[in-house]
C-alpha cells in the first residue's frame, strides 16, 4: 500500500533570501510537498504555506526589507497563511525580539518574545534528544546553532517543546499558535521529517 503523502497538492513557499532553504526544500519534498523559492513578491502568488529557514535573521530582515517582501509577507501571515520557522525563521515569525539589531524587523504573527543567541557563547551549538509528544513518541534529535529560545509566550501560544535538563532547563524551544509553528532547532538538518509532516498536517487542517 502506498498512502497519499501528507504534502500532496501542497505548494510551500520557502523564503530563499539567505540560510538553509535547500535543506527545508529536501525535507518538504520527502513529505511529498511541492516547493517554490520565494525571493520576490511574485513568488508569493498561489503558495499554500510558507517556510522561513534557519540562517541569520538580521540579514534576512535586511533583504526582505530591501526587496519589498516584508510587508507582503506580513499581510499573508496576518491573512492566515500557515507558516513554519526554524531558528532564524522562529525569530522572523516572532512579534517581539530581544537582542536584535536596532534596525531589525520581523514578519511577526507569533505572540512571543524571542531571545536571540540565547544559549550563550560557550554552548553556541549543541545537539540533544528531546521528547516532544506533538511530534510522536520518539524523542526528536535536536540541533541548535546559535539558537534563540522563547523568552515569553502569550496566552494563545501552545508550548510543544522545552529543554529538559542542564542550564537551559525549562526554556521553550518549540511553539504553535494556530497556523504558525516555530522551533529553535533545525529539523531540516537531521533527516527527521516529523516536524515538517506535522506542519503539512497543519496546512491541511487549514485548507
Ligand atoms: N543566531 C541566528 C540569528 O539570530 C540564528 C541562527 C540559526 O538560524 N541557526 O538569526
Amino acid at each position: 500500500m502506498n498512502p497519499t503523502p501528507v504534502g500532496a497538492d501542497v505548494l510551500v513557499g520557502v523564503l530563499a533570501l539567505q540560510g538553509d532553504f535547500r535543506e527545508h526544500e529536501h525535507a518538504l519534498a520527502a513529505c511529498g510537498a511541492a516547493t517554490r523559492r520565494v525571493r520576490t513578491v511574485e513568488d508569493l502568488e498561489g503558495i499554500d504555506a510558507l517556510v522561513v529557514p534557519g540562517g541569520e535573521s538580521t540579514t534576512m530582515s535586511n533583504l526582505a526589507l530591501r526587496w519589498g517582501l516584508m510587508e507582503p509577507l506580513r499581510a499573508l501571515v496576518r491573512g492566515g497563511l500557515p507558516a513554519y520557522g526554524s531558528c532564524a525563521g522562529m525569530i522572523m515569525l516572532a512579534d517581539r525580539i530581544e537582542g536584535g539589531r536596532p534596525d531589525q524587523e520581523t514578519i511577526g504573527g507569533l505572540d512571543v518574545t524571542v531571545l536571540r543567541n540565547a544559549f550563550g557563547r560557550q554552548v553556541d551549538s549543541f545537539e540533544a534528544d528531546i521528547a516532544m509528544l506533538a511530534f510522536g513518541a520518539e524523542p526528536v534529535h535536536t540541533v541548535f546553532i546559535r539558537a534563540p529560545w522563547v523568552e515569553q509566550a502569550g496566552p494563545g501560544v501552545e508550548v510543544l517543546g522545552t529543554v529538559p535538563t542542564g542550564p537551559a532547563a525549562g526554556r521553550i524551544i518549540a511553539v504553535r499558535q494556530g497556523r504558525l509553528l516555530a522551533t529553535s532547532f533545525h529539523p531540516e538538518l537531521t533527516g527527521d521529517a516529523r516536524i515538517h509532516r506535522y506542519f503539512l498536517e497543519m496546512v491541511r487542517e487549514q485548507a
